[in-house]
């Protein structure tokens, strides 16, 4: 059994975020328009450090080149990058209108990186909430003329949610999440995004750059249907729910309620606290607590109430 590598997040502000991370999460927040918490990444643009134990104040990047035994990847089988991202997303008002490439596009056209395949589990959001998956163009003629046009009441499909809902969004999805939704994303670690569309709204008086002709090559026509987009899922006491099985992730919902038993037999396993709280073999977690369970690590006994978000590759 290895050592857990609690995670210390990287706070990102943007026009679009609020409050809820500091008054629904109790972080410490650097402003009133805070957009994202990234709970576990390496990504450069937001390189996660280890909040305690032996490792305390490395990063997780150089985690992953330095301890490779820790996540199963002594033989470099798994990337020379940390392959996931996973965030905390408050969105106090509409994100633009985006959709990202696969790997194979990503390679070709932005520098050898990586696409982006993400998914969202909803926290909270208002009564009859929606959000923006898929379009309604039912061939690629009339989706370039749609976006050419700009007949975005026709193009956008907006798709209703509530608090448990699951929606797996893969590259070519139109997608954008809707003011007042705070939510959990496991993503692949890439930062490529096309903005479709940003509601004609300005940026220190000038429009955000759009990124209309990738945005055509990548979109995929037509879109999955709105029935296939969004699961729904229900809290079952003391269970572990697989929300989905990708290429790039696997994610589970764990609901605890007294205890659950479960063995960590993956490379490594992403754990974030969404709700409640209570102790991984006796160690206290609690809302808010990201963490990293190493290669080996074996048993796993959960106690306690709580809703944890957990993710492996
Ligand atoms: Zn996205």
């Amino acid at each position: 059994m290895g050592e857990l590598l609690f995670m210390k997040p990287v706070f990102k502000e943007a026009v679009w975020g609020g409050k809820k991370l500091r008054e629904d999460f109790g972080y410490e927040i650097p402003g009133d328009s805070t957009g994202e918490c990234w709970g576990i990444g390496a990504h450069k643009n937001g390189d996660c450090q280890i909040a305690e134990g032996t490792y305390k104040g490395e990063h997780l990047s150089k985690l992953w080149t330095d301890h490779p035994e820790l996540f199963g990847n002594e033989d470099g089988k798994y990337g020379k990058e940390f392959p996931l991202l996973i965030k905390i997303i408050d969105a106090k008002d509409d994100l633009s209108i985006q959709v990202h490439p696969d790997d194979a596009y990503a390679k070709v056209h932005e520098n050898g990186s990586l696409g982006k395949t993400e998914c969202w589990f909803i926290l909270d959001c208002k009564e009859n909430a929606t959000l923006v998956v898929g379009h309604n163009a039912k061939t690629r003629e009339e989706l370039e003329q749609m976006i050419q046009e700009g007949k975005w009441k026709k193009f956008i499909r907006e798709i209703p949610i509530k608090p448990g809902d699951f929606i797996q969004i893969d590259p070519g999805t139109v997608h954008a999440i809707k003011g007042g939704t705070l939510l959990l994303e496991t993503q692949q670690s890439s930062d490529i995004t096309y903005r479709v569309y940003d509601y004609d709204r300005l940026s220190n008086g000038k429009p955000r750059q759009l990124h209309i002709a990738q945005s055509i090559d990548v979109i995929t026509v037509p879109a999955k249907s709105a029935e296939n987009s969004v699961v729904h899922t229900e809290k079952k006491d003391d269970a572990i729910q697989q929300l989905i099985q990708c290429p790039y992730y696997t994610v589970y919902r764990i609901d605890v309620e007294h205890r659950v038993e479960t063995w960590q037999d993956k490379p490594f396993v992403l754990m974030s606290v969404v709700k409640g709280e209570g102790t991984l073999n006796g160690t206290h977690l609690k809302k808010g607590d990201h963490l990293i369970l190493p290669d080996g690590y074996g048993k796993v006994e959960l106690q306690g109430r709580m809703q944890i978000i957990a993710s492996t590759i």
